[in-house]
């Protein structure tokens, strides 16, 4: 009822990468309440957090002023949120913006930084730029080194763009999809609404996870392979299609290249050998192959269960080469989606906040392409070298090569694997800036913090998985003394020395669309007007390409290619002292380090402990009750946490989602990286488990 709010104003959830359009209602200067519209990716509907997740922007951990570490204050997780007043003293915005570009000015390859998946399009564009223009080098990197960087190398090197090829909607002109490492019901629900309709229409939903996720109730095949056994199965899955002769070759001739060495590869790939590895039974990878071959339309999902592996390129390759094989891409009811996790990973990705890639995934090391930014940015050669990732820049500041950082928005002192390691970097730098909303566990370490703006507090673009660059309003102002993220990274950069003059974000968008065919046909104006426009947008009117690849890829010769890849085992098998498999995630209520959801007082209270999962024989095996207390220790440390009873996770795994600081899974986790997306392996570690 409009009476219930003195004003409305429409954005986007801030959460997963669906991207589901909100219109927020403000009372009293507060948001009183969130609502569903009409978005392109969401028709009005919304998931527990969108609907529920927003009164963290007013909640009293909130930072209202900047922050200076107090002289000799240890760093450390020894701060609490509400009571800082010991470690930190109280700046204006003058002293703390010299402060923070005193410690990092001229110190060129001293310096990295992390950007975020959390800010906007012009927000991770222009932190790239301060870093390149400002430093001279591309040691910048964001959240999608932890997400989906395996799924963007596989799809970079065999398609030649690594966003979708058709949006998560075009599910409704499908007849099969298959949905593998990935739990949309929790991680995804406004995405997994379309998936449900699809299996009631009589599409047929291939689920394959070594979870039993929920989706499994709405499945046609549920496959609950052995963790780290993708590419056994996936390959499995091919050899039969080629053993059967179901794939097209009419679109393999037209479309792509290395066909025969894939073909010739497969074949070692029986069913029966592949299913002592995956545990899948023969017949079922046989049915899954003819099934999927025989659509008319077939797509295929992934997440973090397929990306967080040191082979997870290559279950990317392995799906890219499903789809090409059976000619899946391009056309209604096909193609590939890698589910983004962020709110704006893809846009931040695409606004070049990655080492190795500018904007638009052009490349560092191409002289040209540099040229072109640098004539744009005005000044400021930087280096032809790609950058160092997000672990890697970590693994440097204990080496002593980086010694500043910025970090924006990003909590790596609960998101990096192996968590103390990355703590103890965060302690050794002699210098950290730190922006965001809240004193998260990475603040902790920081010499001066910068207080940011909540996505509602703030203009700006987010692009959701399906390329749909979406509009974000402020609907209430920042609080206290804290500013837009866009406003302190240029006051930063004009300290250090640059020559930024843009006024408002729309000033970035504008420079941004000089460099990035992506944005063709899209202005800011466009954006305010239509909220939504996907990319490829072919004209001022084009709402823009659901479905991309029709007429072949952007690779030369536009053609997709056949990468064949071996079965490679986990980094870190089970053995007598760690017997049982960790895995992690996320669930429905909470989001990543729960920074913002545990601050949400409905989701709060829906889900307010931390919690593992596990089978109710591995339960009784170890005397503890479901609710009772266990304890999780790997090579890495040791937490304590409360299990359930969870009949859908097999007995010799165990479940733990990264948003609790109290048990924090990635004190748990393994740092080997994946050497291709360098992405570290957070879906599998050897683990003990004993009742605490
Ligand atoms: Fe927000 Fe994702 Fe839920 Fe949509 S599905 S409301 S974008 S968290």
């Amino acid at each position: 009822d409009s009476a219930d709010y003195d004003s409305e104003v429409e954005s986007v959830c801030p959460f997963c990468g669906v991207g589901c359009q909100i219109s927020l209602k403000v009372k009293d200067g507060r948001v009183k309440y969130v609502e569903g519209i009409d978005g392109p990716a969401n028709e009005n509907r919304l998931c527990v957090k969108g609907r529920f997740g927003f009164d963290y922007i007013h909640h009293d951990h909130r930072l209202t002023k900047p922050l200076i570490r107090r002289e000799g204050a240890p760093k450390g997780l020894n701060v609490d949120p509400g009571n800082w007043g010991e470690v930190f003293r109280e700046a204006t915005w003058d002293e703390a913006l010299d402060f923070a570009a005193k410690g990092l000015k001229g110190r060129g390859r001293e310096v990295a930084g992390f950007g975020s998946a959390k800010c906007t399009n012009e927000e991770a564009y222009l932190f790239q730029k301060f870093i390149r223009q400002g430093f001279g080098h591309n040691n910048v990197d964001h959240c999608t080194r932890l997400c989906h960087a395996s799924s963007v190398a596989a799809l970079m090197e065999n398609v030649g763009s690594g966003a979708v090829s058709a949006t998560f909607n075009e599910i409704e002109n499908a007849d099969v999809a298959i949905v593998i490492g990935s739990n949309p019901i929790e991680n995804h629900p406004v995405a997994a609404t379309y998936f449900k309709q699809f299996a009631k229409r009589g599409g047929k939903l291939i689920v394959m996870d070594p979870r039993g996720t929920a989706l499994k109730r709405h499945a046609s095949h549920m496959l609950q392979f052995r963790p780290g056994a993708d590419v056994s199965m996936l390959n499995a899955i091919m050899h039969v299609i080629v053993e059967e002769g179901l794939y097209d070759q009419g679109y393999i001739d037209r479309f792509t290249e290395n066909w025969e060495a894939e073909k010739a590869h497969l074949a070692q790939f029986t069913p029966e050998k592949m299913s002592e590895i995956c545990g899948i039974a023969p017949e079922v990878l046989r049915d899954v192959a003819r099934t999927f071959a025989g659509a008319k339309g077939g797509m295929i999902f992934w997440g973090m269960g397929v990306s967080q592996h040191i082979h997870g390129t290559d279950n990317s390759r392995c799906l890219i080469s499903l789809a090409l094989m059976t000619g899946n891409v391009g056309k209604p009811g096909a193609g590939l989606h890698p589910l983004r996790g962020q709110n704006n990973v893809q846009g931040a990705s695409d606004a070049g906040l990655i080492p190795m890639f500018l904007p638009d995934y052009q490349t560092v090391t191409d002289d040209g392409v540099r040229s072109a930014f640098t004539e744009v940015w005005g000044s400021g050669d930087f280096s032809a070298e790609k950058g160092l990732t997000v672990t890697e820049i970590l693994d440097a500041v204990h080496h002593g090569d980086i010694k500043a950082m910025y970090v924006l928005g990003e909590n790596p002192a609960m998101s990096d694997p192996d968590v103390e390691h990355a703590r103890e970097a965060l302690a050794k730098l002699d210098h950290l800036v730190v922006q965001d909303i809240f004193l998260t566990e990475t603040a902790n370490y920081a010499d001066v913090i910068l207080p940011a703006s909540a996505f509602a507090e703030k203009s700006g673009t987010v692009t959701n998985t399906n390329r749909q660059v979406q509009m974000g309003r402020p609907a209430v102002p920042p609080p206290g003394e804290a500013k837009e993220d866009w406003w302190i990274e240029v006051e930063l950069a004009k300290r250090c020395g640059l020559n930024w003059a843009y006024e408002t974000p729309a000033d970035v968008f504008a420079e941004m669309a000089l460099n990035m065919k992506s944005l063709s046909n899209i202005t800011w104006d466009r954006l305010a007007r239509e909220n939504a426009v996907t990319y490829p947008s072919l004209s001022p009117e084009d709402p823009g390409q659901p479905i991309v690849f029709g007429d072949g890829f952007p690779r030369d010769g536009g053609r997709a290619k056949f990468t064949p890849a071996s079965v490679i085992a986990p980094d870190e098998a089970p053995d007598a002292d760690y017997p049982m498999i960790l895995t992690t995630g996320r669930q429905l209520e909470h989001w990543h380090t729960g920074s913002m959801t545990r601050r949400s007082a409905v989701l709060d209270a829906v889900e307010p402990e931390a919690n593992c999962s596990l089978h109710p024989s591995t339960l009784r095996k170890l005397g503890v009750e479901p609710g009772g207390m266990v304890r999780l220790t790997t090579r890495r440390g040791s937490v304590e946490v409360m299990a359930r009873a969870d009949r859908a996770i097999s007995p010799d795994m165990v479940f733990l989602p990264f948003a609790f600081v109290e048990a924090a899974a990635n004190i748990l986790t393994n740092p080997a990286l994946d050497p291709y997306g360098k992405i570290p392996e957070f879906k599998f570690a050897a683990v003990r488990v004993e009742a605490a």
